[in-house]
């Protein structure tokens, strides 16, 4: 569980990201977190695992999120980036999946057996030797995403999974996320992903927490999507 009090963030003394909102995010199921840009989706998750200074408190598990508790919250809990060359530096994408392993002390074996397993999961057996700046924005992704998954975090955050792919790509990804059993955190404009995958919503304005409610119930308030700049997902639109 992620427990939010009073949490602010303010970007270079004035421009103020997040603002004074509680919020808690329950574990074992998948929450997605909706809101124009600029509402603060990312700055929220690069806030929960410590990278950025902040007011208030955040406590995940009962570890609160500050300078003597990083690594285990960074062991604890992933984040997949916005934009997928934040996340794969190395020069392969085999070595991009290996070096956090590597950090964490594991087995070579063991490692080895780990990148198979996932290589086989995302179909991604091709891509294990290639750069990944010379791969495509959907490639990119799966990598991306691969390289925290394989990490095992118990909590997973991703921030527009679905952002910038083509429609197989995109369903693709839809699918894996589908079978991954964890607690799981969101950001999307896709909203019919959003409608499919999420057990509740969290609709941010101005780093606000505007709302937090079902699927059901968020994602067809047509009135309250379109007061903070968004639209019924398309399967609701005539
Ligand atoms: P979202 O992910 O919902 O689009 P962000 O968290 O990226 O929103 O941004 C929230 C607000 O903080 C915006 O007003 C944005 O311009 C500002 N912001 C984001 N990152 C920075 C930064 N590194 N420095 C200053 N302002 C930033
Ligand atoms: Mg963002």
């Amino acid at each position: 569980m992620i427990e939010i009090k009073d949490l602010s963030v303010v970007y270079d003394q004035n421009i103020t990201a997040l603002d004074h909102f509680d919020l808690i995010i329950k574990e074992n199921q998948c929450s997605v977190i909706i809101g124009q840009n600029g509402s603060g989706k990312s700055t929220l998750f690069q806030t929960i695992i410590g990278l950025i200074d902040f007011q208030g408190q955040i406590i995940i598990d009962d570890i609160p999120v500050d300078s003597n508790h990083l690594i285990q919250i960074r062991n604890k809990v992933g984040l997949v980036f916005q934009n997928p060359e934040h996340q794969l530096f190395m020069n392969t994408v085999y070595d991009d999946l290996a070096f956090g392993l590597i950090n964490q002390g594991i087995y070579n074996k063991d490692i080895q057996h780990r990148i198979d397993k996932i290589a086989k999961d995302f179909k991604i057996n091709s891509l294990l030797r290639r750069s990944s700046h010379k791969m495509s924005g959907g490639q990119k992704r799966l990598a991306a995403i691969a390289t925290v998954l394989i990490m095992e975090p118990d909590i997973i955050l991703m921030d527009e999974p679905t952002s910038s792919l083509d429609p197989g790509c995109r369903r693709q990804v839809i699918e894996l996320l589908k079978t991954l059993h964890k607690t799981l955190v969101i950001t999307t404009h896709d909203l019919d992903m959003a409608y499919d995958l999420a057990d509740e919503v969290i609709l941010l304005n101005h780093g606000k927490v505007i709302a937090q409610e079902s699927a059901k119930t968020l994602l067809t308030n047509k009135n309250l999507l379109e007061e903070n700049g968004l639209e019924l997902p398309f399967r609701f639109q005539r």
